[in-house]
């Protein structure tokens, strides 16, 4: 198949380009050219239906043309290899659990596939090319990354993050790998840590004595894959409610995770509506409402993973509606919340409930339980497990929150980073130095 830029300049490139590049030329984000539909056996069929084998059937419409089905099927059954449950928290909420990996957030199963389809076409390469992976993060993208992508041949990872902007734990996850993993530690924010990425691929000088691609979720590689969990939401939600279509909620902050299940959606997965649940940094949210796209400077909030003052996958979802903000309105509704309203939601559903939310999940969980219909069920991706944030969380819900033993693991590890201002010409030399 062939993935084309959302800008348009520049000509249509293969899979393996697409993933590699990461960036297209011309700075926009690569979209396949087209979206299969799943027949309707697959839909009678998937209830029965483990996620190993739903994943690989949404794989193959994707990359069935292009990676061999015995490679992909490898990669698919390796990448989930860990359950995704959904579980019922009220009588009209579900939480798809996507905490129960490696690193205890959804992006694992971004990281982790792509870290095995970019392994695959290196290792077609003739030579001994090293690509280096750049990744932007405002903390939980480092470490799906990094781990994703640990010790993988011919591959060298670099992650920047904002100093002081993410929690301990977090950091603790992609600070203390080594091997081919470097962890820089940026004085500045996360929309400076993307700008630093961004300039290092438009940098020809550089890019002709490095190798260099993107593993934030702007790579084809890493967000497609997540659509495979909608599936698999659907299909455990069937079981319960035979004959309902859910509406389903998406904590947002790039944008790769709802665009996924919009693509889902696309391939005919019976999903009634979209919500897009934003912290303070409301500029989806005054889009759907206003019609105008106004991106800012990202503020800080407990749900930091959403801290994004200009989402990049926006450029996907305007693609995919064709520019109208209508279409985009009639399909995605959007809520934004301050971070009293999400500690008060964690703090209640807790009691309430007995459900232990993130704080980014507390915002899909108030996004649903706000404007849910009367005849609607909906489900909300609960997109990292709490003890990831265990700082906020603790003063919250007035309880020690269990650290998962995933997790307990790399708190063991030493920090080591890398200190860089916020300049690209230190960038850029740093890069050299490392290369
Ligand atoms: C990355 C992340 C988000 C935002 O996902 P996007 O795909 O960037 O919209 C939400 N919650 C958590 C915990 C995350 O790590």
């Amino acid at each position: 198949m062939k993935y084309y830029s959302t800008n348009k300049a520049v000509p249509e490139v293969s899979l393996k380009d697409a993933v590699i590049k990461g960036l297209a030329a011309d700075r926009g984000l690569f979209m396949p050219e087209k979206i299969n539909k799943l027949p309707q056996s697959f839909f009678d069929n998937i209830v029965n239906m483990t996620l190993q084998e739903i994943s690989f059937e949404v794989a193959k419409a994707f990359f069935g043309e292009d990676v061999e089905e015995a490679r992909l099927k490898d990669i698919v059954y390796d990448t989930m290899n860990f359950d995704i449950p959904l579980v019922q928290v009220t009588e009209d909420i579900y939480s798809l659990e996507l905490f129960h990996g490696p690193t205890a957030a959804f992006k694992d199963v971004g990281g982790r596939f792509m870290a095995r389809l970019l392994g695959y076409f290196i290792s077609q390469e003739k030579g001994d090319k090293t690509v280096n992976v750049l990744v932007a993060t405002s903390g939980d993208t480092g470490s799906a990354v990094a781990n994703g992508f640990l010790g993988v041949e011919g591959i060298k990872v670099f992650v920047l993050y904002p100093k002081g902007k993410v929690s301990e734990i977090q950091e603790k996850q992609f600070t203390t790998l080594g091997r081919n993993i470097t962890a820089i530690e940026v004085d500045g924010t996360f929309d400076d840590c993307q700008k630093l990425v961004k300039e290092a691929f438009m940098d020809e000088d550089l890019n002709k004595q490095m190798f260099l691609t993107s593993a934030n979720s702007i790579n084809v590689a890493r967000f497609l894959p997540q659509s495979f969990y909608y599936f698999y939401a659907y299909a455990q939600f069937r079981k319960m409610n035979p004959d309902m279509e859910p509406v389903i909620c998406v904590p947002s902050g790039n944008f790769g995770n709802i665009t996924a299940g919009l693509f889902g959606k696309f391939m005919g997965l019976p999903i009634k509506r979209f919500i897009a649940a934003n912290n303070k940094n409301d500029i989806f949210y005054k889009y759907i409402k206003t019609g105008e796209y106004s991106p800012k400077p990202s503020v800080q909030t407990i749900a930091n993973a959403m801290d994004v003052g200009d989402p990049s996958n926006f450029a996907r979802i305007i693609d995919i509606f064709g520019n109208s903000h209508d279409a985009i309105a009639a399909e995605i509704d959007a809520v934004t919340y301050d971070d009293a309203q999400i500690a008060a939601t964690m703090s209640e559903v807790y009691k309430t409930d007995k459900y232990l939310l993130d704080p980014h999940g507390a915002c899909g969980f108030l996004a649903l339980k706000q404007l849910l219909e009367k005849d609607e069920k909906g489900i909300f991706l609960e997109t990292a497990h709490p003890a990831k944030f265990k700082d906020t969380v603790e003063p919250i819900v007035k309880e020690e929150v269990k650290i998962p033993e995933s997790l307990q693991g790399f708190m063991k590890g030493k920090k080591d980073t890398v200190e860089l201002s916020g300049s690209y010409a230190d960038f850029k030399e740093l890069l050299l130095k490392n290369k």
